[in-house]
């Protein structure tokens, strides 16, 4: 088959299944899966019925924080519930995965905001979408905050490119109005570059050396 697929009969129908469902993982090949679902052939039955596990686990378990929008297994998250971070800042970031680099720092006291996505009209992308008016709400109502405490600064932490740059611009103007500092990370990361990717110390520095919007 030009696709690469195994001919039907190659393999038992099991295997094919595995193999597909191993195709559909990010950055596995058709070449990875087959890898995969041999391992798992190989596998003793407890390393089996482990892998299986952990994937029911956190299908089961992990949600998303009612205050953060981070990932975690309990609401509010281990960030947001931690009376020792700074509830009035709050750090608005992408994705889930940016949490992970910024808190890799250590350099940020404060809490985070996830808007799950970033605006990007060309795959129909738009405000809506993600989390901005859940932001907004915590602006305004101290009892939708961490620790129930108001929020006086709003740090855009966006990935520097054109679509970071117009969702940071589109949050900013939902808080003209209130009586919060909204700044934004330095501009120490080279643009076009991902904070997921960006080394500890540009972060760092990122996050000390943000000015006013
Ligand atoms: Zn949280």
């Amino acid at each position: 088959m030009s696709d690469g697929s195994p001919r039907s009969g190659a393999y038992p129908a099991s295997m094919v299944r595995l193999v597909e469902a191993f195709v559909q993982l990010p950055g596995i090949g058709r070449r990875s899966a087959e890898r995969l679902a041999f391992w798992v052939l190989k596998a003793s039955p407890e390393e089996a019925e482990a892998l299986a596990q952990a994937i029911q686990v956190v299908k089961r378990t992990v949600r998303h924080c009612d205050i953060c929008w981070n990932l975690a297994d309990a609401t509010p998250c281990p960030i947001c519930a931690d009376p020792r971070r700074d509830g009035g800042t709050v750090l608005v970031v992408e994705q889930p995965k940016d949490v992970l680099s910024l808190e890799q720092t250590a350099m940020f006291r404060g809490v985070f905001h996830v808007l799950m996505g970033r605006i990007d009209p060309l795959s129909g992308i738009g405000p809506e979408s993600l989390t901005i008016n859940d932001l907004v709400a915590r602006v305004r109502d101290p009892g939708k905050n961490a620790g129930g405490v108001p929020i006086h600064e709003v740090i855009l932490g966006l990935n520097p490119d054109m679509e970071g740059d117009s969702t940071a611009l589109i949050v900013a103007e939902r808080l003209a109005l209130d009586k919060v500092r909204v700044t934004r990370l330095a501009r120490g990361l080279p643009s076009g570059s991902q904070i997921e990717f960006a080394n500890r110390a540009a972060l760092a520095d990122a996050i000390a050396l943000r000015q006013d919007l």
